[in-house]
């Protein structure tokens, strides 16, 4: 019930749509509205019951999930008398979804411990429950696909659906409500900004340390080339695929050759990942002329690796964008190799003076290759001509080399070498470095952390980098309540 008459802003609201008025009975609210009222909790939260009757306390209704899988991640529920879990909610209209969506099939749902509809389906059972009150026996076992319970909202919630969608219909469910904030995130606001700065630019310290480490590391088993080919890599493999694209440059010895051509490393790299076409197709297109140069160099060489051809099961393709794509990664990476002057490159590169705003751009001189015959018009081996030509790399992946990879590899060969001024001008040009791509772990810090959603503050890398090592030190180790987190104390110490 809204207390007074709609003013002209909220009539306006309904009448060009953006609020939408449900019916209380209505059977099938959209599935946005049922995510926002479990995020926003518009529910009798002491009255939620699962299907079979058993008592759940929300302590945490999760995370927004950003990158498929189940609606929210990382709940913290309490069942009955058994401890608080963590888990995953998945959000349907109805209990059938489950099934219908697939997700029963899908490993991304095997942490789901709530699986929250709006009610029952009606057929062959009668009426649905209220809020999960008692159902037939026969019922429960035919719904109960998992593991996890199943709770029903209709009846539950703590006002009218009509008046609900009105107020949640467009409530963006990527922004954190106030009450879901971390405990950190009133310590930080009460830093002045260049402690914030502070604090933030000594995490990224760290985590720029922990990567020159590993480089350090590994150079001493391998060498220094090799430590940056595979740091390379690993980069160019994306959040998705580093796995095989360090286990292709583990065997660098095997298949570089850099008096070859691009195209024959183009050969072995794909022959190797496991991702060339196995065929042409029927009609013959542009990129089936270049399938089979390919598979002309590989046919001759492909015994002699056969021991090392990845199955093409390790690659990863769900939700890469095509500009992304391992094939891709591979045929630029096969430019390098042929053109065998990155290292000597950067090298040279961290010798020059360079303003702050050229940092970037020269350092995408080093990586860039000047065209492809095949990928500068490809997106990937089956996509259309491309009208433009489109760059194999581009500003933000060499961010990413430059933050994982390069600074930390130069930085490290600085301190073994003893140069001191080396070191610093690489650590300067780190903390200068512009702000990489955003994503969704940096959003959903931002919001639970900082209580903002704006990127306006993170205009630097190092910044960004800072904030993920506070999420991998504090968070990762913590629930979605926060439960024994030192960090909040931790920063009211900071303070001053
Ligand atoms: S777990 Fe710790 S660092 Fe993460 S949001 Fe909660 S209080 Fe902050």
């Amino acid at each position: 019930m809204t207390p007074h008459p709609p003013n002209r802003y909220a009539q306006w609201r309904l009448r060009s749509g953006a609020a939408l008025a449900l019916r209380d009975d209505c059977d099938s609210p959209p599935e946005r509205l049922l995510q926002a009222i479990w995020l926003h909790q518009r529910l009798r939260r002491d009255e939620l019951r699962t299907l079979d009757g058993e008592s759940v306390r929300v302590l945490h209704p999760g995370f927004v999930s950003v990158e498929g899988g189940p609606d929210f991640r990382g709940a913290v529920l309490q069942f009955g008398n058994q401890p608080p879990q963590s888990g995953d909610v998945e959000v349907d209209v109805r209990v059938s979804g489950w099934r219908a969506h697939r997700h029963d099939k899908n490993p991304a749902f095997k942490n789901v411990l709530l699986h929250v509809v709006w009610d029952v389906e009606r057929a062959g059972f009668g009426v649905p429950p209220s809020g999960g009150s008692a159902v037939p026996n026969r019922l429960k076992a035919e719904l109960q696909t998992g593991v996890f319970s199943t709770l029903a909202l209709r009846g539950v919630l703590d006002a009218p659906l009509g008046e609900m969608s009105v107020q949640l219909e467009r409530e963006p469910v990527k922004s954190l409500p106030e009450n879901l904030r971390g405990k950190c995130s009133g310590p930080l606001r009460d830093l002045a900004p260049d402690e914030l700065t502070e604090l933030l630019q000594q995490a990224a310290r760290v985590r720029f340390e922990a990567k020159a480490a590993q480089l350090q590391a590994r150079a001493r088993q391998a060498g220094w080339e090799q430590a940056l080919w595979e740091g390379l890599f690993r980069a160019a493999g994306y959040k998705h695929n580093v796995w095989p694209m360090q286990s292709l440059a583990e065997l660098r010895s095997r298949w570089a050759d850099e008096k070859k051509s691009p195209l024959t490393m183009q050969a072995r790299l794909l022959g190797l990942s496991g991702l060339l076409p196995a065929d042409v197709s029927r009609k013959e297109s542009a990129a089936d002329g270049y399938v089979r140069r390919v598979w002309d160099c590989w046919w001759r060489e492909r015994d002699e690796f056969s021991d090392a051809i990845l199955p093409r099961a390790v690659w990863r393709f769900h939700g890469l964008r095509p500009a992304n794509h391992p094939q891709r990664r591979l045929a630029l990476a096969a430019h390098w190799i042929a053109e065998d002057k990155l290292p000597a490159a950067l090298e040279k590169w961290c010798d020059a003076s360079l303003a702050d705003k050229s940092l970037e751009r020269s350092l995408l001189e080093i990586f860039q290759i000047e065209r492809d015959e095949f990928w500068s018009w490809h997106w990937t081996f089956r996509s259309a001509r491309l009208k433009q030509p489109q760059p194999l790399i581009g500003a933000t992946r060499v961010t990413d080399l430059a933050i994982n990879v390069a600074l930390p590899w130069l930085w490290t060969r600085a301190i073994e070498g003893k140069n001191e001024k080396l070191r610093d001008e690489i650590a300067r040009r780190y903390f200068a470095w512009p702000a990489a791509e955003d994503n969704s772990i940096l959003r959903l810090a931002r919001q639970r952390l900082l209580s903002s959603a704006s990127v306006k503050y993170f205009r630097h890398a190092a910044l960004q980098q800072g904030l993920i090592q506070i999420v991998r030190d504090f968070c990762d180790h913590s629930n979605a309540v926060c439960d024994q987190c030192e960090f909040p104390e931790l920063v009211k110490q900071w303070k001053g």
